[in-house]
């Protein structure tokens, strides 16, 4: 029997968002080491979101699926061999607040790593203030479930009229093991259960990261370090702080999307570079069925949407 599959979106909008005023964060990329100053400035609705490199003439890399180069450990973004690396904890402050259009100015390569979680960023867009651009953008949703599977790894999406993430972790480690998480998305939640958890990685692992240029920016001050007792500079921000990261991570990645979504999303083991093909394979079965036009229709009651 022939299987008929409608990837239709519901028509659900909410208002496009950017900053109020200019605000700037500096700190050193956790990889690349070189210092950079980031700085959010305010633009028109339908500009999306966009890194300039402000030292390049100001060369811009719209932050979409289409600019991804690198997911190695962090998401880069890149054009014309010229790179932003680790975009992923701004960007999910990003979406945390509901924002759809923003420049990113930055003067190196990578963002800064600040103290590993996405707090900074929080507190940074809080004190810029947002603003509401009187247009809204349609907000993404799936009528059938999409999964990737390989190996143990998977995430999946299914139908859902809020953004819910959930994610499940399983590290051999006294220090991690076990851990899940379910992520009802809404600004407070966000800024209180997801947005102090930080990045972390294991000191076995440095070495051999730094000899591939990684992780050169890397200290106690901005990632929890684990030998192969338990973590080297706690006390942790909260038991389950490594899943709660995870969630951080994939929240950053979903901003790839270019739009809001909605819908119920599971994530097993899943890192960057699954998180980068799921972005992919979301926007090719849901390319055409949007639509493109700017609502005029008052937003729809997303609660979700802070
Ligand atoms: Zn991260």
């Amino acid at each position: 029997m022939a299987l008929t599959v409608l990837w239709v979106a519901a028509a659900m909008y909410v208002e496009r968002k950017t900053v109020s005023t200019n605000v700037s964060i500096t700190g050193i990329g956790l990889h690349s080491g070189i210092y950079t100053k980031v700085e959010l400035h305010p633009v028109p609705a339908g500009n999306g979101i966009t890194f300039v490199r402000a030292d390049l003439d100001g060369l811009r890399i719209p932050a979409l699926q289409a600019s991804t180069t690198s997911l190695d450990y962090a998401t880069t973004l890149g054009k014309d061999d010229v790179a932003v690396g680790t975009v992923e904890h701004l960007l999910a402050a990003v979406m945390a607040f509901g924002i759809t259009d923003l420049d990113v100015h930055i003067d190196g390569p990578e963002v800064p790593i600040v103290d590993g979680s996405a707090l900074p960023f929080m507190h940074l867009i809080d004190a810029a203030g947002v603003r509401a651009l009187g247009v809204d953008v349609p907000v993404l949703r799936v009528s059938e479930p999409i999964e990737i599977v390989d190996g143990e790894k998977s995430i999946r999406i299914t139908p859902s009229n809020r953004l819910v993430l959930n994610h499940k972790i399983d590290f051999s480690h006294p220090a991690i093991g076990r851990q899940s998480y379910r992520f009802d998305y809404h600004r407070d939640n966000f800024l209180r259960k997801i947005a102090p958890a930080r990045t972390y990685g294991f000191l076995r692992d440095v070495e051999r990261m730094r000899a591939a240029g990684l992780a050169r920016g890397g200290s106690v001050e901005n990632a929890l370090v684990l030998d192969d007792r338990g973590v080297m500079n706690g006390p942790l921000r909260f038991r389950d702080e490594f899943v709660r990261h995870k969630i951080l991570d994939l929240l950053g990645d979903l901003a790839l999307l270019g739009r809001p979504i909605v819908g119920e999303i599971t994530a097993n083991r899943a890192g960057h570079a699954m998180h980068s093909r799921f972005v992919g394979e979301i926007l090719r079965k849901t390319v055409g069925t949007i639509d493109e036009s700017e609502g005029t229709q008052p937003a729809a009651a997303i609660e979700s949407f802070a």
